[in-house]
């Protein structure tokens, strides 16, 4: 609880204006902390941080019970807005909402009708693409070349899904009697979304996009680090006069917030991305309504480096596959398999390149790589790097934070080389700027190591033998496989992982078997069925 200011509807212009180091430097554990609580834990409210509400039903509210939480700007380490964080009852309130929607005037609205809110909201974030990039910036700590880049593609997104409104298609079917047969693609309901705090604005586009495409409602959790870019679109989004509830932000902790959404009997289905260790427990509550469950949780992406590939590139898009995103990102090129006769000049060639990455604000133009989004993953992956020592790893180049880093959570890119597939830093998840090297000797042994993981989301094979890079593409358990290239993706190729990746598809016409259900509906053709019971 916390006295202060009301939370109230952002204000994006004031937002993406907000100075750098606003607040108190953070001290929370997720780079958020109650508000209320000061860096030594001292009482403390800081009436200067802009405070933000819920967005439940078309309104802006505080929480329940006045629950507020302060959010940090990764750069500086000091919180720069306080954010209502929604417990049970606000939840409640939002399903409630998203059923009336649902059962109420969302349901009258045509496909045709979707696709043009569809299209509308492309041409808002458009029009609003900087300061919704120089907020995510703020909350997330990316590059703003980044962000802008993300904004981008997220117009694309909502521009292609108004389209798969008109084209998600039922059936008809061979009758086997005299019957008209065919099949509906109908709504799931409510759709509970949570997602994480490495791209907070795709994942939501990722959610709402074939959502809304199938015309259902959506309540949406955003991650506790970075609430405020959700909270800034559906703000914007008021400009269109969806019904109420349609689209609901319930910003807040997850083992709060998150909890209430997924075990809340009305939400008719979990979209989630995040951890698999947060995957694995929502599974299992989940399980206790059925809901059905999609997961786009972690990964450990091998990036198979052969002797013949073009090693100027391989090194160059490695590095953009490991420390693009300040290393944060699902499909990061993680473990890096190199065969021997290449593995030592590629190593030296990384280390190099990954030394003359400039770590820094992610507004400054020089920057090349952001802040880590919070301070407890900053020293997670600080841990790692100790863990890889302490099993033999040799830190090749980075390992700590920039000497100039002040408050703010960076980290150096970082090359552990000597590592072997079986450390912890080549099994876990580090989620930072932190790639291993593996030696491998030949095919076999490549796809072998490769595949020897609990992950399957992504992986890179680079050679110039066109046989062998299809060969080593098929063979690989992952969902995506890039051949020369890594981290590419667009909006009509399905994404998503095999084993402990996840399950389920994002994007494409895929995706729309999630969004929505299908209903068989039989005519009988005959004027006067057979009486079964007849004598
Ligand atoms: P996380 O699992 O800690 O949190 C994700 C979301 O789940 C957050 O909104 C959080 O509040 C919520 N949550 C936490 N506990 C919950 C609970 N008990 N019930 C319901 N919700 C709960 O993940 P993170 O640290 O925010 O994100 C990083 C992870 O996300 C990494 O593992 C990364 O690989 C993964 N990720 C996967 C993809 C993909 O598409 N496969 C994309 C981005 C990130």
């Amino acid at each position: 609880m916390a006295g202060g200011p009301v939370p109230q509807a952002p204000d994006a212009q004031a937002l993406a204006a907000a100075a750098v180091g606003a607040g108190p430097a953070g001290t929370g554990p997720a780079g958020t902390r109650p508000a209320g609580t000061g860096p030594a834990g001292a009482a403390h409210v800081n009436a200067a941080l802009p405070s933000l509400a819920l967005y439940v039903d078309g309104a802006w509210s505080p929480a329940a019970d006045g629950a507020t939480y302060e959010t940090c700007d990764p750069a500086s380490g000091r919180a720069w807005a306080t954010v209502a964080a929604a417990g049970a009852a606000d939840v409640d309130r939002a399903v409630r909402a998203a059923r009336a929607a649902l059962d109420g005037p969302w349901s009258r609205v045509l496909a045709m009708d979707r696709a043009r809110v569809l299209w509308r909201i492309a041409a808002l974030v458009d029009r609003d693409r900087e300061l919704l990039a120089r907020i995510e910036s703020r909350d997330n700590g990316k590059l703003l070349r980044e962000t802008r880049g993300e904004l981008d593609l997220i117009v694309r997104y909502f521009e292609y899904f108004a389209g798969v409104c008109q084209t998600t298609l039922g059936h008809t079917m061979p009758a086997t009697g005299p019957q008209f047969t065919y099949t509906r693609r109908e709504p799931v309901g409510v759709v509970g979304a949570i997602v994480p705090w490495n791209s907070p604005l795709n994942m939501l586009a990722w959610k709402l996009a074939p959502a809304l495409a199938g015309g259902n409602a959506v309540v949406l959790k955003p991650a506790d680090e970075t609430p405020v870019t959700a909270l800034v679109f559906a703000r914007m989004i008021e400009e269109l006069e969806l019904p109420p509830g349609v689209f609901n932000v319930v910003p807040g902790l997850g083992g709060v917030a998150g909890a209430a959404v997924v075990e809340h009997p009305g939400v008719d289905k979990i979209a989630f991305t995040g951890s698999t260790a947060t995957g694995r427990l929502i599974a299992e509550r989940a399980a206790a309504t059925l809901k059905p469950a999609t997961f786009e949780l972690g990964g450990k992406s091998p990036n198979i480096v052969f002797a013949d590939a073009d090693l100027d590139v391989a090194v160059h898009r490695s590095a953009y596959g490991i420390f693009s995103a300040a290393g944060q990102s699902c499909m990061a090129a993680s473990r890096t398999l190199v065969q021997r006769d290449v593995r030592e000049e590629f190593e030296a060639r990384m280390a190099e390149r990954a030394a003359r990455i400039r770590v820094g604000d992610p507004f400054s133009e020089r920057s090349q790589v952001g802040a880590q989004t919070s301070l407890r993953q900053l020293e997670k992956i600080a841990s790692y790097v100790e863990i890889g020592a302490g099993e033999g790893a040799a830190v090749l180049t980075g390992g700590a934070p920039p000497s100039d880093a002040g408050d703010g959570w960076f980290f150096r890119p970082t090359v552990l080389g000597g590592v072997r597939n079986d450390m912890r830093v080549a099994r876990e998840e580090i989620f930072g700027p932190v790639t291993v090297v593996i030696e491998f000797s030949d095919e076999e042994e490549a796809i072998r190591l490769a595949n020897d993981s609990p992950y399957g989301l992504a992986a890179a094979v680079w050679t110039q033998d066109v046989r062998r890079a299809h060969r080593v593409a098929h063979r690989l358990q992952a969902g995506t496989v890039w051949i020369n290239n890594y981290r590419l993706w667009n909006w009509l190729m399905p994404f998503g992982g095999y084993k402990q990746s996840g399950y389920g598809r994002e994007h494409g016409l895929q995706v729309m078997e999630h969004y929505t259900q299908t209903k068989s509906v039989f005519v009988d053709l005959q004027d006067a069925p057979a009486d079964w019971f007849a004598d």
